[in-house]
C-alpha cells in the first residue's frame, strides 16, 4: 500500500504562533523538532499498519522544513518550493491513500493560524462550488481527482471540525484546542504522538472512505482582504469580477482549480509588494 503524507506545520501540537513556523525566528528549531517527531510517528505507524511505501511532502512555507537526515529511514521526501501543485505535488493515482498531517483551519474560520495558502492576509475566504474551503478541501479535491481517498487528518479541534463536515468518513486526530488565532490548550508531547500513531493505525486498518470528488466544472469564489488585491487578481485570464473584493473563476477540473487558486493568490499578493 502506497501512502502519500502531505505535511504542513501550523497544526503541529505545541505550535500557537507564526514565529514558531518561521525559519528565521529563534523559536523555530524547537517547533521543527516537534514536526519531525509527528512525521516519524505517523510514518512508523503507517508502516506497522500495512503501508509498504510512504512519500512525505514538505508542504509548509519554504517547503524545506523537514530534515532529511532525521526523517524516518523508510520514507521518501518531496522538498523545496517553486513547484506546481504545492501541498499535493507528486500525488497521482498510483497512491492508495492520503494523510494530511499538521493541517490548520481555513481563512475566515476560527483556529490556530487559520489561513488558506499562506498566512499573509491576502484571502478572507475561498469557496468552491459555494462551500467554504481551506487547504484540507483543496488537497482532498486533488486526491479525489486521482481517485485517492484522504484517510487521516491531524491538527487543532477547528480543522478537525472542518474535516468532519467536508470528509465525514476521515479519521481525525486533535493535537490541540484553539482558544484564539494565537493561543491553544496544549497536550503533553507524548500524548500528541500517541494520538497520531493510534489515528494512523485506525485509518489504515479499516475500509477506506470514498475519494472526495468535487463536481465539475468547479466554480471558485475568492474574497480578498482588499479591493486592490482583487484588482491585481483580475490579471488571470478567465477571472470574473463578482464584487468589490470577490473574484470568480470556473475550472474544468480539480487540477486546474487548484492551480487557478494559486495563481489568483499570487497575483493578489503583489499588493503586499511580494
Ligand atoms: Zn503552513
Amino acid at each position: 500500500m502506497k501512502l502519500y503524507l502531505s505535511v504542513d506545520m501550523e497544526g503541529v501540537g505545541g505550535i500557537v504562533d507564526i514565529a514558531q513556523t518561521d525559519e528565521s525566528h529563534r523559536e523555530y528549531p524547537r517547533a521543527q523538532g516537534w514536526l519531525m517527531e509527528e512525521i516519524n510517528a505517523a510514518v512508523e505507524s503507517a508502516l506497522n499498519s500495512g503501508a509498504s511505501e510512504v512519500l512525505v511532502n514538505d508542504a509548509h512555507s519554504t517547503k524545506r522544513n523537514i530534515l532529511l537526515d532525521q526523517l524516518h529511514p523508510r520514507a521518501e521526501l518531496i522538498s523545496g518550493s517553486l513547484r506546481p501543485m504545492g501541498q499535493v505535488a507528486g500525488l497521482d493515482g498510483s497512491f492508495d491513500a492520503v494523510a494530511l498531517l499538521a493541517y490548520h483551519a481555513r481563512a475566515g474560520n476560527f483556529g490556530i493560524l487559520a489561513h488558506t495558502r499562506a498566512w499573509t492576509s491576502v484571502v478572507a475566504e475561498l469557496r468552491v462550488n459555494g462551500r467554504p474551503f481551506g487547504e484540507t478541501g483543496l488537497s482532498a479535491m486533488v486526491a479525489g481527482h486521482y481517485g485517492v481517498p484522504v484517510v487521516l487528518i491531524t491538527g487543532d479541534d477547528i480543522v478537525n471540525a472542518e474535516a468532519r463536515e467536508l470528509l465525514p468518513e476521515v479519521e481525525r486526530v486533535i493535537v490541540k484546542y484553539a482558544l484564539s488565532r494565537y493561543a491553544a490548550r496544549l497536550l503533553p508531547r507524548q500524548e500528541v504522538l500517541r494520538r497520531i500513531s493510534a489515528g494512523m493505525q485506525r485509518a489504515l486498518q479499516r475500509a477506506f472512505p470514498a475519494p472526495f470528488v468535487v463536481t465539475t466544472p468547479i466554480h471558485l469564489e475568492v474574497d480578498f482582504a482588499s479591493q486592490s488585491m482583487a484588482d491585481y487578481a483580475m490579471d488571470l485570464p478567465g477571472a470574473v469580477r463578482l464584487g468589490g473584493i470577490t473574484i470568480g473563476y470556473t475550472a474544468p477540473d480539480a487540477l486546474t482549480a487548484y492551480q487557478a487558486y494559486a495563481a489568483l493568490f499570487g497575483l493578489a499578493g503583489r499588493e503586499l509588494g511580494s
